[in-house]
């Protein structure tokens, strides 16, 4: 069985990437969101193990210091890290998996050499509408967002390092449009829209 395939998503806070994978997890069959752990305090709704596992920095470090972090950064004051057993569990079994990181560790990736990932930077329509989402949205405080965009403007600056650049205007042609990268990229693995190898005998069938 081949590998499954690791796509990358990042995007300034606010521009709309949550959302939009949320849509693209539910239209995107066999695709498995990597859990990081992070030692962000969970915002109130967020159940631990769901978007994140949340841990103190102690075990954090621990984690890391042992060399369980495929890649990690420090992003906005707190640690975030992509757990290596985890994604590669996954792609082991032929499963495709999303990281939703930031640019930090995506630079991490494409430097390393054990780590072939798509990656996908979600841009805002302008950086006003970005300053409007993420005071909308109401979860920051005035600081966090003021932290927030000046990181943005440092972190679109890394967009033209990605393979694909999309904007989030509409929120269902954003959807689509990183449907349609994995979707190309499993055609390029040889694999169905669904995720699942070609049968065999239809890529090398017997002689008639
Ligand atoms: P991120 O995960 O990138 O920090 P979110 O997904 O939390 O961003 O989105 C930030 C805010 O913008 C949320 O309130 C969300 O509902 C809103 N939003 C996301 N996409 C769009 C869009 N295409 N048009 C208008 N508002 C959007
Ligand atoms: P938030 O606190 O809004 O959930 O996420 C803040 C930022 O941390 C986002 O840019 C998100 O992509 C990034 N992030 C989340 N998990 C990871 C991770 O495991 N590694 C890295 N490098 N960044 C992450």
């Amino acid at each position: 069985m081949t590998n499954g395939s690791l796509f990358i998503i990042s995007a300034p806070s606010g521009a709309g990437k949550s959302t939009i994978l949320k849509r693209v997890m539910a239209e995107v069959e066999n695709l498995v969101f990597s859990i990081s752990h992070t030692t962000r305090r969970p915002r109130p709704g967020e159940i631990d193990g769901h978007a994140y596992h949340f841990v103190d920095r102690e075990t954090f470090t621990r984690l890391r210091n042992a060399g369980g972090f495929l890649e990690w950064a420090e992003v906005h004051g707190n640690f975030y890290g992509t757990s290596r057993e985890a994604v590669e569990t996954e792609t082991g079994q032929g499963r495709d998996v999303i990281l939703d990181i930031d640019v930090q560790g995506a630079e991490q990736l494409r430097k390393g050499t054990d780590v072939n990932a798509v990656s996908i930077f979600v841009l805002p329509p302008s950086v006003a509408e970005l300053e409007r989402r993420l005071r909308g949205r109401g979860t920051e405080s005035e600081e966090t967002v003021r932290l927030r965009l000046d990181n943005a403007v440092r972190e679109l600056r890394q967009a033209e390092q990605y393979d694909f650049l999309v904007v989030n205007d509409d929120l269902a042609t954003a959807a689509t449009q990183i449907a349609a990268v994995i979707s190309a990229e499993r055609a390029k693995h040889r694999r169905l829209a669904d995720g699942h190898p070609i049968p065999t005998e239809v890529l090398s069938p017997p002689d008639r």
